[in-house]
């Protein structure tokens, strides 16, 4: 997040607002993203605020792709926002074209930027610390599924390839147990069996959806609690943000993801599994906030898939933790060696309390399924 004056003033003069460029400062703990809010004066009529981005190229490696998405949900969005006398500055991204009329900007280096209208007297938090705000991120997604479900999602681009192919992700993890490069098979015989055992989960939404008992959806596939902002008076969830991942998908997962990673009572490379559960208070309340807002819009096959969702994001996260350590870490950077079969054994853990956990969770979306 170092950038020097210079170079920020030539990346925003290239933007389409005017005013003077007074301060700017590193935004947001995000970590794909450089994010830095800038302060415009405006004459004697006081200051604006704006975000500026650099997109991530390592991730993203189409950003014309990538952001025909963004702009695609953010106008559809706005338009439903506008319907229901909702403010469609702070309850969507709002993008700022360039100059030339363009939704990003390549500068001369081939670093792409966009700029976002700042959404003003809002937070995001990094961690579940009151119920509340999870509740509130969950209202914030389900809403987004509840706009955006006549969106036509088959024309999203995927801005990663076969980003929840768990069937895809399940043969990555048997090839990296065959090849073995790294001689840690032996070691994680315990892990390997239970994902082995447990390959079922890895098949069961391809097959639905291939069925057609399922239907593909909008989905934003990074539903962490930081990516929703919260009124800093009301409280409420106001916007979901950060949509790079925006891609076609199934609802199952958006929910799933969020249970597994904000429901889950440890972080998710805690090395004493005795500390790591599936919190069910937390999980109702997700539950209850989703279904409130988008229930209608899910058919009854997505509502009773819906804990299902959360098992094969689970085991999905914990495969591709497995994966990796057995492929020598390189993808999910690490602090310590076994920090990926820590995060494993997290996963799993948190599956098999799932598992336990079963009845009640199904027994939870069908008290909140819409009538
Ligand atoms: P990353 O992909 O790196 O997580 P994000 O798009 O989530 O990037 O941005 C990082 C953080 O910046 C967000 O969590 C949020 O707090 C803040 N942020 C992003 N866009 C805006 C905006 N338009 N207005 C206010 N804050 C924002
Ligand atoms: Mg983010
Ligand atoms: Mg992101």
């Amino acid at each position: 997040s170092c950038i020097s004056e210079e170079k920020i003033r030539k990346i925003a003069g290239q933007f389409d607002f005017t005013g003077e460029l007074v301060s700017w400062s590193p935004c947001g703990s995000g970590h794909i993203n450089g994010t830095w809010l800038l302060r415009y004066r405006i004459g004697n009529m006081g200051s604006i605020k704006v975000i500026l981005q650099k997109i991530n190229l390592e991730i993203f490696q189409n950003p014309d792709e990538l952001m025909e998405n963004i702009s695609g949900v953010t106008e559809h969005l706005k338009k439903k926002i506008i319907e229901n006398d909702g403010d469609p500055e702070r309850e969507v991204l709002n993008l700022i074209p360039t100059k030339e009329g363009k939704n990003y900007l390549q500068d001369a280096d081939g670093e792409c930027w966009r700029a976002y209208i700042f959404i003003t007297d809002a937070v995001s938090y990094d961690l579940v610390e009151k119920p509340e705000d999870f509740y509130e991120s969950a209202v914030a997604f389900g809403r987004f599924q509840e706009m955006l479900a006549d969106y036509p999602a088959e024309t999203l681009h995927e801005t990663i390839k076969g980003f929840h192919d768990t069937k895809k992700r399940f043969q990555t993890l048997k090839k990296a147990v065959e090849c073995d490069s790294f001689r840690r098979a032996e070691k994680v015989q315990d892990e390997i069996d239970f994902a082995m055992q447990h390959e079922e989960l890895a098949g069961i939404f391809g097959e639905f959806l291939q069925k057609g008992e399922i239907p593909l959806r909008v989905t934003h596939n990074d539903t962490k609690l930081n990516n929703v902002m919260i009124d800093i008076f009301t409280g409420k969830g106001i916007c979901v943000v950060d949509l790079d991942t925006v891609m076609p998908g199934l609802a199952m997962d958006d929910f799933g993801d969020a249970i597994r990673f904000g429901a889950s009572t440890a972080l998710e490379d805690e090395k004493d599994l005795s500390k790591v559960s599936c919190d069910m208070g937390l999980y109702e309340i997700y539950v209850k906030g989703f279904l409130e807002s988008c229930g209608d819009k899910l058919t009854p096959k997505e509502i009773e898939l819906l804990p299902m969702g959360a098992k094969v994001m689970t085991y999905e996260c914990g495969i591709r933790f497995l994966t990796d350590y057995l492929e020598g870490d390189h993808y999910f950077k690490t602090d310590w060696e076994g920090q990926n079969l820590d995060r494993c054994r997290t996963q799993f853990k948190l599956l098999s309390d799932m598992e336990k956990k079963w009845d009640i969770m199904q027994e939870i979306v069908n008290r909140y399924k819409p009538e």
